[in-house]
């Protein structure tokens, strides 16, 4: 990488919040980064965070998006930050099978957002809200856009067919998509760069295991199965999403309670999950510690969390072939040692063990081998999908080769 103006601005737009983050593209540095909060409400704010200095700064006067963008625009100034900028990332949900890959934004791409929001309702308007402002007050320079679903578009059609009549897919869309695949993406690198091989040599399966969770097999560089769906509400036991569950849960519900459609999706999206079956917590940590206390229902919910993901990862290596290293991601995946011993004990007929010293030692940050096989290796590789999105807007706009 030849170095020209390496800093971006990542930006992840919500309905009510926008994140945002100067990385250096080359260095991975996080120079700063604010969270707008409660936008639309009249109590919204911005926490402004650089080194070990916090800001709060009041948006009541300009509760939007705009009003966020320009307060961020202030600090920047104010830090002298701004006119090192050299392009803006945008994190976008879904761009559903017309984006492959990351791409500079233009009118064009603005319209193919648009035509993914009925894949993606809650996100794809706030994204497209986001970009809008984001070109007012950053009109000096690019704006690139990275998609949650773009890695995953090399998935064959047999993985990401479902068995319904085809014509709903052929009208609407209707077929797996997934999600996380700007971090199984910059895992994949990750993992080629420690283990000194070629992507195209490599069959990897990545389990992004934070609030949400998905598992995607990796082979040859291409995504070949992921466990995210039409939404991320299907695959592995979430925080509050159910996974995998029998679609006829939706009659049963409405016929024995009476329930509608959107207070079902809403259970399963919100109530399910580790908070559903402990009735603790969403938190995995949280659930860990009430375990310990003997707690049986957070010690039910430990169980199937860690027996669904032993079931898919022995699934997703069918998908990739066979197996080079099962990798271990997100905030759970980095560090519940726990979690990843009592998986990895399930795992032993693939020829996976666990280290348990390395097993130990590779949390809160540390990348690295954590299995006694030498093949398949198991692996801990923090993720990093800010750094990710800030590369690809830095390559496009060509801040870097
Ligand atoms: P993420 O969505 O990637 O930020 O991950 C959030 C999840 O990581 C939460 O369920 C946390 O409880 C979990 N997590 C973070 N730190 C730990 C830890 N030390 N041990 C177990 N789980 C953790």
């Amino acid at each position: 990488m030849t170095q020209k103006k390496s800093l971006v601005l990542v930006l992840n737009c919500g309905s009510s919040s926008v994140k945002g983050a100067v990385i250096d593209c080359v260095t991975g540095a996080v120079l700063f980064s604010c969270l707008a909060e409660k936008l639309n409400l009249p109590d919204a704010f911005i926490t402004i965070k650089d080194g070990d200095n916090k800001e709060v700064v009041d948006l009541s006067h300009k509760a939007h998006h705009t009003g966020a963008i320009e307060a961020m625009m202030e600090a920047l100034k104010k830090r002298g930050l701004d006119k090192q900028i050299g392009a803006v990332g945008h994190r976008i949900v879904h761009g559903g099978e017309h984006f492959k890959e990351s791409t500079i934004v233009n009118e064009d791409v603005v319209d193919n957002i648009q035509k993914c929001i009925t894949l993606a309702p809650l996100h794809n308007p706030a994204h497209l809200l986001g970009i809008s402002a984001a070109q007012n007050v950053f009109h000096h320079i690019p704006h690139v856009v990275v998609f949650d679903t773009a890695f995953h578009q090399t998935m064959p059609d047999y993985a990401y067919t479902y068995a319904i009549p085809h014509e709903l897919y052929q009208e609407l869309g209707l077929r797996r998509y997934g999600a996380h695949g700007t971090s199984c993406r910059y895992v994949a690198g990750e993992a080629s760069r420690m283990l000194d091989r070629p992507l195209k040599d490599l069959a990897l399966v990545i389990a992004h295991l934070g609030n949400g969770a998905s598992i995607t097999a990796v082979e040859g560089g291409k995504v070949k199965d992921t466990s995210m769906g039409l939404t991320p509400l299907e695959g592995l036991v979430m925080g509050t999403r159910c996974g995998d569950i029998d679609a006829s849960v939706f009659s049963f519900l409405h016929e024995q309670k009476g329930w509608g459609i959107g207070k079902i999706t809403e259970i399963l999206n919100k109530k399910s999950g580790m908070l559903g079956i402990s009735g603790v917590s969403n938190d995995y940590r949280v659930v860990e510690e009430s375990a310990h206390t003997g707690n049986h229902r957070s010690e039910l919910a430990l169980e199937v969390f860690g027996y669904r993901l032993a079931k898919y990862i022995a699934a997703m290596t069918v998908a990739a072939g066979r197996l080079d290293a099962l990798i271990f991601t997100g905030g759970i995946g980095e560090n519940s040692k726990s979690m990843r011993e009592n998986v990895m004990n399930k795992l032993g007929f693939l020829g996976l063990y666990i280290d348990d010293q390395l097993n130990a030692e590779m949390r809160f940050g540390k990348s690295g081998i954590i299995s006694r096989s030498k093949a398949p290796l198991a692996m801990v590789i923090p993720t990093n999908e800010e750094l990710m999105i800030a590369q690809d807007a830095a390559r496009l706009t060509g801040l870097i080769d």
